[in-house]
This record gives C-alpha cells, sequence and structure tokens, in this order.
C-alpha cells in the first residue's frame, strides 16, 4: 500500500485519477482506518489530505461560509462565526464519537463515508449546504444530499474528492437545530437523525423551512411536506403536527436490534417536532 501526502488539490487528484488500484481519500481516518484495521478493505494508495492547506481553512464567503474538507468537527466547534449562523450543524458535527475522534472527524468525511446513519448529514442537507467537488474534469458542484446514493455509496467518481462544502447565506431570523436518538448517552451510532432549518419574518412567521431526517432510508432524506407545513405559522400546535405527520411518513427505515420499523417512523416526527421548536428558539433569540 502507497501512502501519499500531497500539498495541492491538483497534486491530490492526480494522484488518485493516476491509481489503477483501489484508492481511498484519507481526511481524519476515523471511518478509513477502522474499516482497514477490521480487514473490510485493502487499499492500493491512501491519500492524506490534511497537509492541503486551503482544505483546512474556514472562510466567509457571500455571507456563508465555506469549510474546507479537512477541517474537523473540535476546529468548526471552536469557529464563533459558523456556530451563531449556523448552530445545528456545529451540534451535528459535535455529536461525533468522543473528543479524540472530534479532534480527527471531517463532516466530509462523515459524508462520504455514506452511512445512512452519518450525524452530520441531516443537518447540512436541513442547511441547504452545497458540496465542491474536484476532480481530472475540474470542479462542480452537488446539494449535499446528492452525494450519498446508497449506504456506503457515493455520486462521486474515480479520481474525484470533495473540496469544501458551503454553508450559504441566510436572512436574519434564520437558525437550526439537530437531534438524534442513540440508545446510549454517547458514543453511539443514530437510531433516528433530524435536521431542521428555518427562517422568521420580523412578525415571526415562518417564512422558510427544511426537514432532513438520517437513518430512516438507505441515504438522508429531504422532507419537502415537512418543511412545507411550518411556512406561513408561527410553529403553533397544529404546524407541528403536520410537521411530525409528514415526517414519519417519510421514512422507509430498516429493522434492527436497535431499532425496529415502528420506534424509528415515529421517533422521526417527535425529534423533527423538536428539533423545529428549538430552531424557533434560536431565530427568535436573534431578533
Ligand atoms: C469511536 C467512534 C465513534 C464514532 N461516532 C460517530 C457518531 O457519533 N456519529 C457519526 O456520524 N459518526 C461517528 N463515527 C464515524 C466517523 O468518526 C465519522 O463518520 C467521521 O466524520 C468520519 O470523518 P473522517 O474525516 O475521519 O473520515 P475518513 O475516515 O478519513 O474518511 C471516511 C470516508 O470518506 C472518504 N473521504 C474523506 N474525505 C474525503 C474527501 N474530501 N473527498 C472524497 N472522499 C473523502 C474516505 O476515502 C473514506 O471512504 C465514529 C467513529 C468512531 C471510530
Amino acid at each position: 500500500m502507497r501512502y501519499e501526502a500531497p500539498t495541492t488539490v491538483d497534486k491530490a487528484v492526480a494522484l488518485l485519477a493516476g491509481e489503477k488500484g483501489l484508492a481511498f481519500v484519507l481526511a481524519g481516518g476515523t471511518d478509513l482506518l477502522v474499516r482497514m484495521k477490521s480487514g473490510y478493505l485493502e487499499p492500493d494508495l491512501i491519500v492524506d489530505i490534511k497537509r492541503i492547506t486551503r482544505l483546512r481553512r474556514i472562510r466567509a464567503e457571500g455571507g456563508g461560509y465555506r469549510i474546507g474538507a479537512a477541517v474537523s468537527s473540535a476546529e468548526l466547534g471552536e469557529h464563533k462565526a459558523v456556530r451563531r449562523l449556523w448552530p445545528g450543524v456545529v451540534e451535528a458535527a459535535n455529536l461525533i464519537g468522543s473528543t479524540q475522534i472530534q479532534g480527527r472527524a471531517t463532516m466530509v468525511g462523515n459524508l462520504c463515508n455514506a452511512s445512512p446513519a452519518a450525524d452530520s448529514v441531516p443537518a447540512l442537507a436541513a442547511a441547504a449546504a452545497i458540496v465542491t467537488i474536484v476532480g481530472p474534469n475540474g470542479r462542480r458542484d452537488l446539494p449535499v444530499d446528492e452525494v450519498a446514493t446508497a449506504p456506503g455509496k457515493t455520486s462521486l467518481v474515480p479520481g474525484e474528492i470533495v473540496e469544501s462544502i458551503l454553508l450559504p447565506a441566510r436572512p436574519p431570523r434564520s437558525a437550526d437545530a439537530y437531534l438524534r436518538f442513540i440508545p446510549r448517552t454517547e458514543m453511539d451510532i443514530a437510531v433516528v437523525g433530524a435536521g431542521v432549518s428555518l427562517t422568521l419574518d420580523e412578525t415571526g412567521v415562518c417564512q422558510e423551512a427544511r426537514v432532513s431526517l438520517g437513518a430512516v432510508a438507505p441515504r438522508v432524506l429531504v422532507v419537502k411536506e415537512a418543511g412545507d407545513a411550518l411556512v406561513g405559522s408561527r410553529l403553533e400546535a397544529f404546524a407541528l403536527d403536520r410537521l411530525a405527520e409528514a415526517a414519519s411518513a417519510a421514512c422507509r427505515p430498516i429493522d434492527d436490534k436497535r431499532g425496529t420499523r415502528e420506534f424509528r417512523v415515529k421517533v422521526a416526527g417527535v425529534l423533527a417536532r423538536r428539533a423545529a421548536v428549538i430552531a424557533l428558539e434560536r431565530a427568535r433569540s436573534k431578533r
């Protein structure tokens, strides 16, 4: 196995595109190295992207923030401006693993590992985040919910890497929240995850809302009907009921030892509702 640690994105792409065997990007390694140590994977080439300076930066862009693919969850959690604008995205990223894992793990690694239960992905999808992908044929942008296509599978083609995630500019009185259900208090895989992002007008009426669910389908779900249920309301009980119903109705979960189908369907509605109320309180506090 060959290990390379280039210092530019172009070199990383050239290395990946030129490899005939099995090639993987290494970001934090908290998924990749575990799979290698367990004998599931034996790459011919590993391209470590942590030495590429521009992938380690968080930059303001057009009123939003661009987060480099090699920024760790811990670094993200220390960024005050991103925390203020996107508290739900940051809380999701900061739920991943332990303090040790946080120092290594990246949101892009979480996304490209393509687990249906990845914690940061529903929050990013609710935030309408866009990823920038670089490959042998240049750059392209893709909504975050179109990166993972099935468990363990992404829409990236050989030689492509995710360069960054853009959290776009948002109007005043906007906020988000992420909640997950796990059987333990921490260090566990989400049985259900729910992200909600919303914007209020100056009178407190919801102008825009996006609701996203994790771990209840083969890939993250953006549930349009659930977001639409909040628009035009002040998140009164009837609107929250409709949101919860739409969220539950969209689920297509597996049935396993951590949660039955019925349980996951029910909990998806409950968590989406609770996340919406938290996002509402956060948006109100920005008045
Ligand atoms: C003890 C422990 C606890 C954990 N707890 C959680 C948890 O609570 N919630 C959760 O969601 N996950 C959890 N995880 C899983 C893991 O930590 C996360 O998925 C993490 O975000 C992966 O990021 P990484 O940078 O370490 O990815 P890596 O392991 O470096 O990469 C993961 C995959 O993504 C690919 N990849 C990485 N970066 C790029 C890129 N820029 N472009 C293209 N492909 C790329 C890699 O090739 C690999 O296939 C846990 C893992 C451990 C070991």
